[in-house]
Order: C-alpha cells, then sequence, then structure tokens
C-alpha cells in the first residue's frame, strides 16, 4: 500500500494520528522519512490539535517541501532536524 503521505510504495510503519490516545486513535500507515518528519515538525500537542488526520498533514504547509522532496526520492532513512518548538517542547 505504501505511504500515506509521500505516496511511495516502500515499507511502512504506523503512525498513531492522536499520539497521547494510542488505544482509540486512527492510525495511518508513514514511511519511516516522512514519520520522522511528522514527529521532529510537530509536537504531539500540535498533532493531537491541528494534524489529527491524514488530509491536514498531506496540507500542512510545514511538510510541503519535504514532501516533495522524499517523494522524488527512494530513500528509507533520513536524518531530520527538529523544529525548535519540537525541541523546547521536548525540554
Ligand atoms: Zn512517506
Ligand atoms: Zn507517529
Amino acid at each position: 500500500m505504501g505511504c500515506e503521505l509521500c505516496g511511495r510504495a516502500v515499507e511502512t510503519t504506523t503512525h498513531h494520528l492522536i499520539p497521547k490516545n494510542r488505544k482509540d486513535s486512527p492510525t495511518v500507515q508513514l514511511c519511516q522519512p516522512c514519520h520522522k518528519q511528522v514527529h521532529a515538525t510537530f509536537t504531539n500537542h500540535e498533532l493531537k490539535q491541528e494534524y489529527d488526520t491524514i488530509e491536514a498533514l498531506r496540507e500542512a504547509d510545514r511538510l510541503q517541501s519535504f514532501v516533495e522532496w522524499i517523494s522524488k526520492t527512494d530513500k528509507t532513512d533520513v536524518q531530520v532536524d527538529e523544529s525548535d518548538r519540537v525541541r523546547r517542547w521536548r525540554g
């Protein structure tokens, strides 16, 4: 089936759209790079409040350039930089 964010037919991992509530959370399949990027870009709070659907993630301004780039590669692992907000949130 492939990654629901970048659309590549690669191995995927399960992302919980509502990270704090894994038991009841809907899930989507994301490739490793997209999954890492999502968690490096957004805090769990932001994910829960604003990006709790795959459509919202697909339309997120802050993911556009990443998705555009990764979709043209065959990379299955990447280094990602955490956003300042995520870094602060992690403390
Ligand atoms: Zn992907
Ligand atoms: Zn996740």
